[in-house]
């Protein structure tokens, strides 16, 4: 296969997976704060809590096909919705095309334990820890937005997914000190919120917290 269709591919899947997955991470924001399973149960319009079909699910065009109302009750659906789904699959098209396979040598220390550490599963993995990194970021940023308290699940997997992305690059420390630096400021967003409810520093943070994520982490894959 030409490597110009090969990476087209890539981009491709990557970008239809984070639709998909940005459909997903609606479900862990609106059940995570309410202590709800994301493991089953059918999605619901949270309206009149009919369960609503596959067809109801296609991300972003069940939204626009179905007149941006549910099908059931005709109540309006908040566009934010939409609006996670095509910002996370903006996100995993764009870290797809900055990991494609052959962009970046393996570590060291990953040729000495797999070798030969080839550049097909290298790029799998690069992409995989930035995707993840960044939908548990978006996870954690829109709880916090919605004045929520921070769910300690959701930060021990972005932690987890991070400290993987930085194992596998571990030369770009610049770029990582950026990710550190809104992991902090996401943290800090968050003890804020808990500790002083009515405090305007409090909610002033927690509509930063979407801006502070989207900004780190786009520098972190570009820098
Ligand atoms: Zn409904």
């Amino acid at each position: 296969m030409p490597a110009e269709l090969t990476s087209a591919l890539w981009i491709i899947f990557f970008a239809l997976s984070g639709l998909l997955i940005g459909s997903f991470l609606n479900v862990c924001i609106y059940r995570l704060p309410a202590g709800l399973t994301i493991v089953r149960g059918r999605s619901f319009c949270p309206n009149c809590r009919h369960d609503l079909a596959a067809s109801d699910l296609i991300p972003v065009l069940s939204y626009l096909l179905l007149g941006r109302r549910c099908r059931y009750c005709a109540a309006p659906i908040a566009a934010r919705y939409m609006w996670v789904e095509l910002l996370t699959g903006s996100y995993y098209a764009l870290s797809a095309a900055l990991t494609r396979p052959g962009s970046f040598e393996p570590p060291i220390w990953m040729n000495t334990a797999f070798y030969p550490a080839t550049d097909f599963y290298f790029a799998l993995l690069l992409q995989v820890t930035s995707v993840l990194a960044f939908s548990s970021f978006l996870v954690w940023a829109m709880i916090l937005y919605d004045q929520k308290k921070a769910n300690a699940g959701v930060i021990i997997f972005s932690l987890i997914s991070a400290s993987l992305r930085i194992l596998l690059q571990p030369e770009r420390l610049f770029s990582h000190l950026v990710a550190g630096l809104a992991v902090l400021t996401l943290s800090a967003v968050g003890l804020l919120r808990q500790n002083a409810d009515s405090s305007p520093v409090a909610g002033f943070g927690s509509r930063l917290s979407l801006p502070i994520m989207l900004v780190a982490s786009l520098l972190w894959l570009l820098l």
